[in-house]
């Protein structure tokens, strides 16, 4: 059974939505997983059985996998060394068990980009997943799509439509982290720790400054507010 979760309207993203696969045979966990991942913003596809999760890893194109190593149908272990024997290289985060050190190097060893010891706190698996989508996107491909913003991340340049557009550091690293999470909610919080990393000044206030003058450099529907949680862009601007 794959149950299809949809907290933002897939469809409505088109091309920009992140896709995820979670495989996970405790049946709250799944759910708490799948909630929060959509809560975030991520198309998300859930299985409890390692068949099945094997079969949709193989066949569809996610952004990332949130592998359980112990399911009761299929070994994640051997789910996961033949994803990568058939050369399928989405980030795999695995969940272990606690005292099982053995099973983390394995998972390692499988080709897994990184783990969680159960029992977790979401908001770590939560950040591990955006550091695997980070750091898979960098090493992808240099240019990033959405709508008719294309983002070389190399060369740090913007074209709207294909027109070039002068953006300040800060602009650019704004806009840069919403197309790299866009068709999700992005918080004011999230924005700040990301654009000030090294600063002192991280008054959330500014956010909204440069948001401001982003709309005014690219198609200004794209960004929406999301009253009370932050931005979010997507690539049609006409689209809720
Ligand atoms: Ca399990």
């Amino acid at each position: 059974m794959v149950a299809l979760y949809n907290g933002v309207g897939r469809m409505g993203y088109g091309a920009c939505t992140v896709r995820l696969l979670v495989v996970e045979d405790d049946d709250d966990i799944n759910r708490q997983l799948v909630s929060a991942l959509s809560q975030a913003g991520y198309a998300v596809d859930a299985t409890n059985r390692g068949e099945e999760g094997h079969f949709l890893g193989d066949t569809e194109p996610y952004d990332a996998v949130i592998l359980d190593l112990g399911l009761p149908d299929l070994n994640g272990i051997s789910i996961l060394e033949q994803w990568r024997r058939d050369d399928r290289k989405m980030p795999v985060l695995i969940l272990t068990a606690r005292d099982r050190w053995s099973e983390k190097v394995a998972g390692m060893d499988a080709g897994a980009d990184d783990y969680v010891t159960k029992p977790f706190h979401m908001e770590e698996v939560l950040a591990r997943v955006r550091a695997l989508l980070r750091r898979s996107t960098g090493h992808a491909k240099s240019e990033i799509e959405c709508g008719v913003l294309a983002l070389d991340t190399k060369l740090a340049r913007l074209t709207v439509d294909g027109v070039p557009i002068k953006l300040t550091s800060h602009e650019y690293r704004l806009l840069s982290y919403l197309m790299h999470h866009s068709g999700r909610v992005v918080s004011r919080t999230e924005l700040v720790e990301h654009l000030y990393e090294q600063d002192f000044d991280r008054d959330s206030n500014t956010i909204e400054v440069f948001v401001g003058r982003l709309r005014k450099k690219i198609p200004a529907e794209m960004i929406k507010t999301v009253r009370g949680l932050g931005y979010c862009l997507s690539p049609d601007a006409d689209e809720a």
